[in-house]
């Protein structure tokens, strides 16, 4: 008999998994589902598009061809409401049932909005679609103020788009620095400058008590928790994601913040897989479950979870994710998990170099590079050999850092 293979969700992660369905099953049933009106597209470039950088055309990834030369049904406009998995059967918003064999789940996630008065009002914009990014442009180009809020990678993007459009821009923060987390404020007092030079000024010790509309419903201004006043013509808004897992409720599919799934992207139920942004993943690296939210994870997760779907735990995922950002006249990227660790390393070398490791039992675990990223190879390979050098501190951060400097291994 034919399997069938269904997979919901048509971003890079559920789009790689269908590309490698066919790959490795070339007579199954394959159908792809999204409740978006376009088939696969580059999210990373729609920022760009934002910006005006860029006409619609190059963010495209797929048309719908690329699915019918694969024999793959591609499903668009359609919302996956109900998942019954002892009966392996799926239910749409319109009330079709659709059959499964196996199931990959690769919903992603939705921007968190604000729990604050009017955070939905007119204006006020969340960043995850091409059509929030149409919507994003529209606002920039006809607006003077903005207000952007969420120190992350997201947050930036928006703080750039409002930098090349002209607008005059607050950055509200919460704490004393961009991407706290992950940075020590030296090293993001780089990015606040790179900020500060399009127009955009952070503002520390902030963020939205609640925003202000016009009789229109349009927001208007954001004050922040101290009474300060910030008059905008819109807003942008990147504090996080919810994960898209509606679908999971009832179904025994364990969730942690995510989706947990094991090495092989397989859930806890039985022909159920998960990849992409919404999983919380066993990483075989750090020895326990960890997440990443970047493209190359979430497509690496796909041809991972296809593999397995086909021929179960024949392909591990093992992988020490990037995310970069190109908005300035330096290079910066963030690598693994910046943000956990139980020990660090930082040096900054000029007002536009800087690098920071985190390390955890004495291994790389993340790090984040500016400026400079020659060393990124070495860094992340030394993350996924699992290596212990926590106690070569001065070597890892030499200027031109050679792994072959470090100190041969003790045998633990
Ligand atoms: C503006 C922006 C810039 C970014 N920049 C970078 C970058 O520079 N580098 C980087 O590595 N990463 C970047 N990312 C993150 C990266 O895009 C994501 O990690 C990646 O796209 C996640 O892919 P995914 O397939 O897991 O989920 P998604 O791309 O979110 O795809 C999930 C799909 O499932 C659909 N869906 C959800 N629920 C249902 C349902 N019930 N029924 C049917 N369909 C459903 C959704 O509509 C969506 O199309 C950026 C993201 C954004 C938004």
């Amino acid at each position: 008999m034919t399997e069938s293979y269904v997979i919901i969700g048509d971003g890079i992660a559920g789009s790689s998994a269908a590309e490698t369905l066919r790959e490795e099953a070339p007579d199954a049933d394959i159908t792809v589902i999204t409740d978006e009106g376009e088939a696969l597209y580059n999210r990373i470039l729609i920022k760009e598009f934002a910006k005006g950088k860029l006409p619609e055309a190059p963010i495209s990834i797929h048309d719908e061809s690329w699915y019918d030369e694969r024999d793959v049904e591609l499903r668009l406009n359609t919302h996956v409401k109900n998942l019954d998995p002892d009966a392996h059967t799926l239910e749409t918003h319109e009330e079709e049932v659709i059959d499964y064999d196996k199931l990959l789940v690769a919903t992603g996630g939705t921007p968190t909005q604000l729990p604050v008065d009017n955070s939905d009002a007119e204006g006020i914009h969340h960043f995850w679609t091409f059509q929030d990014a149409r919507r994003i442009k529209e606002s920039a180009e006809s607006g003077e103020k903005a207000v952007i809020v969420g120190a992350g990678l997201l947050g930036i993007d928006l703080a750039a788009i409002s930098g090349a459009q002209d607008i005059e821009a607050k950055y509200l923060m919460r704490g004393d620095a961009w991407w706290r987390y992950a940075l020590s404020v030296e090293g993001a007092e780089i990015m606040h400058n790179a900020m500060r030079d399009i127009g955009v000024e952070p503002v520390f010790g902030s963020g939205v008590d609640h925003f202000e509309t016009d009789d229109d419903g349009h927001v208007t201004a954001a004050v922040d928790p101290n009474g300060d006043r910030f008059e905008c013509d819109w807003a942008g808004v990147a504090i996080g994601l919810n994960f898209n897992t509606e679908i999971l409720q009832g179904t025994g599919v364990k969730q942690d913040d995510g989706v947990l799934v094991d090495q092989h992207m397989q859930s806890n139920v039985d022909d159920i897989y998960a990849a992409g942004d919404l999983t919380r993943f066993y990483d075989t690296i750090l020895g326990e479950y960890g997440q990443n939210g970047s493209w190359g994870s979430a497509k690496e997760q796909g041809t991972i979870a296809a593999k397995n779907m086909v021929d179960p735990e024949s392909a591990e995922f093992r992988w020490v994710s990037s995310y970069s950002i190109t908005h300035f006249d330096f290079p910066f990227l963030s690598f693994g998990h910046p943000t956990i660790g139980d020990d660090e390393v930082e040096k900054k070398y000029s007002d536009t170099e800087y690098r920071r490791l985190a390390l955890k039992d004495g291994k790389i675990v993340g790090g984040v590079l500016i400026g400079d990223l020659a060393p990124q190879s070495a860094y992340k390979r030394l993350m996924k050999e699992e290596r212990v050098v926590g106690d070569q501190k001065e070597v890892l951060m030499q200027k031109k850092f050679d792994p072959d400097d470090l100190a041969p291994t003790q045998e633990q």
